[in-house]
């Protein structure tokens, strides 16, 4: 199998503030042109895009390919779960949603300490082992967005784990927030391969700083930056399958372009990583991946993710300049939510954020940038 799978959570929207709103007719082409390259895997959640991601799935590929043209992994949200009725009750929504009978890959979605607790106390691993004995799971495995210790823990406790899927790219690689290399190795030491997630930090890489472009370029003029990002991870050792959420058919076309026959890094080009890696961690951007996790018990309505990506685009792409467009989107984002300013420090979205990120104190950079 070829080693890109295709991410349904940034899927094409016709309303940017409602994120059930997929353009399915942009979505059909792209999900065309990734099955006419040779590519068959797919990688949706419970929640991506307010559910609407599985249904999307189940119109653009599930009810226009034949079931063994494709495979497909879908994740377990514990966070729903309220009684132990719920375990089946979501399973069963979740075939349904995606119009099949089994999934090919099946993970319990963003294990982290809380998470974990409750998942032993509702025996999920248990479950979806039946689930497994009953043909309605093909391999399981979970998602992870926290320290080693944790991840070692899991693995210990439950052999019966077959994939795990890591934050992996080359800026988080020996962050001391992600932990990327480290968990890397623990999958590795317990023969586990690896999905990787976020090899393009959300976006970030597809758009690296000017210096960092240049020096992509003078080594291969016609590679996109997100390509750089997605060979890095697809280059390690253990990898099984590197993600990468979609959102027009340009990117379908670029991605599928140079992983149809991939070739992994070689030394000149890694070393041009690391140099992309250290010009990148001295701009001061903040560190976000646009997955909205934080975003949905806000009080305040923050475009929490929108508002980091415009200081990025001021503080690390436009080597400080300040420029009218992100002055300008902040200003159309404030007519429809809060700004930044606003934030009343409750910190639920602190407790939500994988990465970690202090949230508060980024978003008083924000308004400091923005609203001064
Ligand atoms: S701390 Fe601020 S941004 Fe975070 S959830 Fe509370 S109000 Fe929203
Ligand atoms: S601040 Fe954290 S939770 Fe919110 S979008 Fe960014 S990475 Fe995700």
């Amino acid at each position: 199998m070829k080693k890109l799978g295709f991410g349904l959570m940034r899927l094409p929207l016709l309303d940017n503030d409602d994120k059930s709103s997929i353009d399915i007719d942009q979505v059909i082409p792209m999900v065309d042109l990734f099955m006419e390259r040779g590519f068959t895997y797919f990688d949706t959640a419970y929640g991506y895009h307010d559910g609407h991601s599985e249904t999307t799935f189940r119109e653009a590929v599930v009810k226009r390919y034949p079931r063994e043209a494709f495979t497909v992994t879908d994740k377990f949200p514990i966070w729903e779960v309220k009684s132990a009725d719920d375990l089946p009750r979501i399973f069963k929504e979740q075939l349904e949603r995606c119009g099949v009978e089994y999934f090919d890959y099946y993970w319990l979605h963003a294990i982290n300490k809380s998470y974990y607790e409750k998942i032993q106390q509702y025996d999920v691993f248990a479950f979806i082992s039946r689930m497994k004995q009953e043909g309605r799971v093909r391999h399981m495995g979970f998602s992870f967005h926290d320290d080693p210790d944790l991840l070692e823990k899991v693995l210990t406790e439950h052999p019966e784990t077959e994939f795990v899927q890591l934050q992996l790219n080359y800026i988080d690689w020996d962050s001391p927030r992600v932990h990327a290399s480290k968990c890397h190795e623990i999958c590795t030491q317990h023969g586990k391969p690896v999905i990787v997630m976020e090899p393009v930090k959300g976006g970030a890489l597809a758009k690296v700083p000017e210096k960092v472009d240049e020096l992509f370029r003078s080594i291969n003029p016609e590679m996109s930056a997100a390509s750089w990002a997605v060979r890095y991870t697809a280059s390690l050792p253990n990898i099984y399958m590197v993600l990468s959420g979609m959102s027009n058919l340009e990117q379908v076309d670029d991605n599928t372009s140079f992983m149809q026959d991939f070739v992994p890094l070689n030394e000149q080009e890694k070393e041009a990583i690391d140099t992309a890696a250290t010009i990148i961690k001295e701009s001061k951007g903040i560190p976000c991946t646009a997955c909205h996790y934080c975003t949905n018990g806000c009080p305040m309505d923050i475009a929490i993710p929108e508002y980091f990506a415009l200081y990025n685009t001021v503080k690390q792409f436009g080597d400080g300049q300040r420029w009218m467009e992100p002055i300008n989107k902040y200003q159309q984002l404030c007519e429809t939510h809060s700004k930044a300013s606003e934030c009343l420090k409750c910190g639920q979205c602190e407790s939500r954020c994988p990465q970690q990120l202090p949230i508060i104190d980024n978003l008083e950079l924000v308004a400091q940038e923005f609203e001064k």
